[in-house]
């Protein structure tokens, strides 16, 4: 059994030191590959060194909307030379984030709509963030187009008829832990219904740890019990959700088998 992180932070301080450790925990449990994923100019550069030391690693690489006052002229050429190496399969995260609004609504959207354009310029999915923004974020991708690459909404939180209105659009969506918190009846309800061919797991560590050890710190191992929450929400079996949400993740960052 193989499963995918297609969302982590292993370039976080947290974790210096220990990620061949991490990846080897993972491995035990099955979670074979993971997305690293950048949001500034150092995680970027920390995602895509990690991408090149480790088998296991891919690397994503973006500004996320609390560090966008970085993004200038050398951000997006860096964005296109990196974009073309093979272990970086995606730019992200980009999005917009109201909940906290570190940087102005008109400046995250700014460089929101120029980041998709990059993506699309390169031939790669982007990966979005979102916070109490959906409608705005869904506007955003609607105006500027999903490219033929694809986008995925990563840590999907929202109702049914939103994540039906992101597959609408050509998106993929991304279930983290959240799923397993007793309370996220809406996000179980969109991991039950949606089309098997458009979801991916991940786990946003070290963010976000599932049940059962939430509230302790999360790692790229955790993948696991995405994928064992959305068997049993889909009455199928951990192999097959497996299987299957790895499969959708190397189409979409066109990995060979
Ligand atoms: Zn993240």
């Amino acid at each position: 059994m193989e499963i995918f992180d297609t969302h982590t932070h292993l370039n976080s301080d947290e974790f210096v030191g220990r990620e061949a450790e991490l990846i080897a925990a993972a491995r035990e449990l099955d979670v074979t590959q993971m997305n690293v994923v950048g949001v500034d100019r150092k995680t970027n550069n920390w995602a895509a060194s990690l991408s090149e030391k480790y088998d296991a690693c891919y690397a994503t690489i973006g500004w996320h909307p609390d560090e966008c006052a970085e993004f200038d002229e050398k951000a997006e050429k860096y964005l296109l030379t990196e974009l073309s190496k093979p272990k970086v399969i995606a730019c992200g995260e980009i999005g917009l984030d109201y909940h906290w609004m570190v940087r102005p609504k008109d400046e995250q959207e700014r460089v929101f709509r120029r980041q998709i354009q990059i993506s699309k310029e390169a031939h790669v999915p982007f990966q979005v963030h979102t916070r109490d923004a959906l409608e705005e974020t869904y506007e955003i991708i609607r105006s500027e187009g999903v490219g033929v690459a694809g986008a995925i909404m990563h840590s999907f939180s929202g109702s049914l008829d939103w994540a039906k209105k992101f597959v609408d659009l050509g998106m993929m969506i991304s279930f983290s832990g959240v799923i397993t918190f007793k309370k996220a009846l809406a996000e179980q309800e969109v991991a039950r219904e949606l089309p098997l061919d458009k979801i991916l797991v991940e786990t946003d560590a070290p963010y976000l740890t599932p049940v059962p050890y939430r509230g302790r710190e999360n790692q790229p191992a955790y993948t696991r019990y995405v994928v064992e929450k959305i068997a049993e929400l889909r009455g199928l079996t951990v192999e097959e959700v497996a299987e299957i949400t790895t499969a959708n993740a190397r189409k979409i960052f066109r990995l060979e088998k």
